[in-house]
């Protein structure tokens, strides 16, 4: 590609909207336009790009036995009713009709038609397992578009999805999707971590997410200092850590406590640490009202709190809903507690020995209060704590350390939740009809491209790692008038581009530092800069664009050169996992 052709523009100005270093890159090196909010065009450079790392997720799925097809980008809104989803999906979901009236939707993810595709053509045994993909464009009408094509509204995903006959079955093709996966970020250049994950919306429980390690990241990891433990901080658990065990059940008092509502000022008043006391707190569950307990000094997380309560809104119960439950607000407890509220507590809670709460009435609390001499009643205990840095970790007990990171892909265990609703069955091998056993797994392409320049870039712009870099060595002349130099670097680019170097020729009539800072921006692994010099000293320098380091080469060597360094980048960006033998 000729430089002076490619249909792009750098620009010297940061963004004022970009927020993030690898939105901004990607707007001033020309590798996107915004066309609206969260839609964007991918210009030829940027397309470069994602079309590479398009390619390493196709080798990697191919590889672990995936097959590439292509479904609709517009649903009938048929197959989201028959998964149910056509009503719970809230506004995220582009909803839309057709000149004769009918619903249909912009997809957001493929289950239902997937599932669908599926139970048209398979009906035995001996067709499973199969695992099927696309890499297409995603619409998800976001609350918070932001960070360029990081969260957009428009953006390419690639989805796969398993079908298994059991879950044995569903195991082995989970485990390939995570090799899979590692490879592909590991080929892309990133430095990333699998943690265990919730499983959101899409449902099914058993899920990674693979996270590029960024303080920029929207996700928190937490992670173990002395095990391989590591999940999201939306579904980390910590070992339990009940206080009062052991000591002997006191008689249960009422204290006047005025005005005393925090768990911090009747700490003080007290005198009781804030992990002997119990905090109460009042929720509406899609508008029924719900009582929490935790340990005072945690907070609840309302992620796990919502599976638990399998309810799709959650939010605080207002002063005059409190007062309907029977309690005053900053005073709630379960003692007494009317029998048709559900009360959830934390795991903590049960095991906790003369734990302080609130009494129900206004200006009291109740100390030594014990559920295990039956003085409350708890209808679900659960992991409902949000888990933060420094806490025991529940696997070996090491300590939590707390990291962000950017979710690039997901993997989820679906089991046969969509399966079961649309009917995806298969025949066994005596004659007996089940359920298929699914799993999906997300890859975010255009998110993949941003999170390597969030952790590839420097204070001049990106520095691209070669496997998906949009050109790998770029040539620049510094003088356009010297025709000798022009011919030879004519020459250079040919020869590259015949060996197989993705080439670039900086032919435009501008000045050398014009031609450099660009360059820096544009953040090509491989540059090699044809001098002044080069006719009298029959010298070119390489420069490289991650470490800075220059080579000077004399000009017969430096095709061997570039195809040398260009083999070392590639080894260095190696695979972890063999793709299975078919
Ligand atoms: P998030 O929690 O960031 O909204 P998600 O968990 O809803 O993402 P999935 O349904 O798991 O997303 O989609 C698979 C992958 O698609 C994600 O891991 C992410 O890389 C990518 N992705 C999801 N939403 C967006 C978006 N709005 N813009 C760009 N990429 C996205
Ligand atoms: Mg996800």
């Amino acid at each position: 590609m000729r430089m002076s052709r490619l249909l792009s523009t750098t620009l010297r100005e940061t963004p004022a909207e970009a927020e993030i270093v690898s939105h901004q890159l990607m707007v001033r090196a020309g590798l996107i336009q915004k066309v609206a909010l969260g839609i964007y065009t991918y210009m030829p450079v940027g397309w470069r790009t994602l079309k590479k790392i398009e390619e390493i997720i196709r080798q990697e799925m191919d590889g672990f036995g995936a097959q590439e097809l292509m479904m609709p980008i517009v649903h009938p809104a048929e197959l989201w009713l028959e998964s149910g989803r056509w009503h719970v999906y809230g506004k995220e979901l582009m909803r839309m009709k057709d000149r004769y009236d009918r619903d249909f939707l912009l997809a957001p993810t493929h289950e239902e038609v997937i599932t669908s595709t599926i139970r048209q053509c398979i009906r035995s045994y001996k067709q499973l397992p199969l695992m099927a993909y696309q890499i297409q464009t995603k619409f998800r009408d976001e609350r918070r578009p932001r960070f360029g094509v990081m969260r957009s509204r428009e953006f390419v995903m690639k989805d796969c999805y398993s079908f298994d006959r059991d879950e044995a079955g569903l195991d082995i093709s989970y485990e390939k999707m995570a090799q899979a996966y590692s490879n592909v970020f590991t080929r892309c250049g990133l430095n990333f971590r699998p943690v265990a994950a919730d499983s959101g919306a899409i449902g099914g429980s058993g899920s990674h997410e693979y996270m590029a390690l960024s303080e920029v990241g929207e996700s928190g990891i937490l992670f173990c200092t002395q095990c391989d433990y590591a999940a999201t901080d939306e579904f980390a658990s910590v070992a339990p850590v009940p206080t009062g065990v052991g000591e002997e059940m006191l008689p249960m008092e009422a204290v006047h406590t005025p005005n005393c509502k925090s768990v911090e000022e009747l700490s003080v008043l007290l005198g009781v640490p804030a992990n002997r006391t119990v905090k109460t707190l009042c929720y509406m569950a899609d508008g029924v009202p719900v009582v929490v307990l935790i340990r005072g000094d945690r907070q609840v997380n309302e992620v796990k709190l919502q599976h638990v309560l399998d309810c799709y809104e959650l939010v605080f119960a207002t002063d005059d809903e409190v007062r309907a439950m029977g309690m005053e607000p900053g005073y709630c407890g379960p003692v007494g507690l009317r029998e048709d509220i559900k009360i959830v507590a934390d795991n903590e809670v049960p095991l906790m020995v003369n734990h302080e709460c609130g009494d129900g009435r206004k200006d009291y609390h109740l100390i030594h209060v014990n559920y295990q001499r039956g003085d409350y009643r708890i209808d679900t205990v659960a992991d409902i704590a949000l888990v933060s840095k420094g806490a025991a970790c529940p696997c070996c007990g090491g300590t939590l350390d707390f990291a962000r990171g950017i979710e690039v892909g997901q993997i989820f265990k679906l089991h046969t939740k969509y399966s079961e609703k649309l009917g995806a069955r298969y025949v066994d091998e005596n004659g007996q009809e089940h359920d298929m056993v699914m799993g999906c797994y997300g890859i975010g392409v255009g998110r993949t491209m941003a999170a390597v320049i969030e952790q590839h870039h420097d204070a001049h712009g990106i520095i691209w790692p070669i496997s998906i870099a949009p050109f790998e060595v770029e040539v620049i002349p510094v003088n356009d008038r010297d025709e000798w130099l022009m011919a030879e670097s004519e020459k250079l680019y040919k020869e590259l581009q015949k060996r197989g170097c993705d080439a670039l020729i900086d032919d435009r009539r501008e000045r050398p530092g014009v031609k450099f800072n660009d360059a820096d921006l544009l953040g090509f692994p491989l540059r090699v800069i044809m001098g002044k010099k080069c006719r009298e000293t029959g010298m070119a320098e390489i420069k490289i664009r991650a470490t800075g380091e220059v080579l000077e080469v004399a000009l017969t060597e430096v095709a061997d050169r570039v195809c040398e360094l260009r083999q070392q980048m590639f080894a260095a960006l190696q695979a972890p996992y063999q793709w299975p033998e078919e």
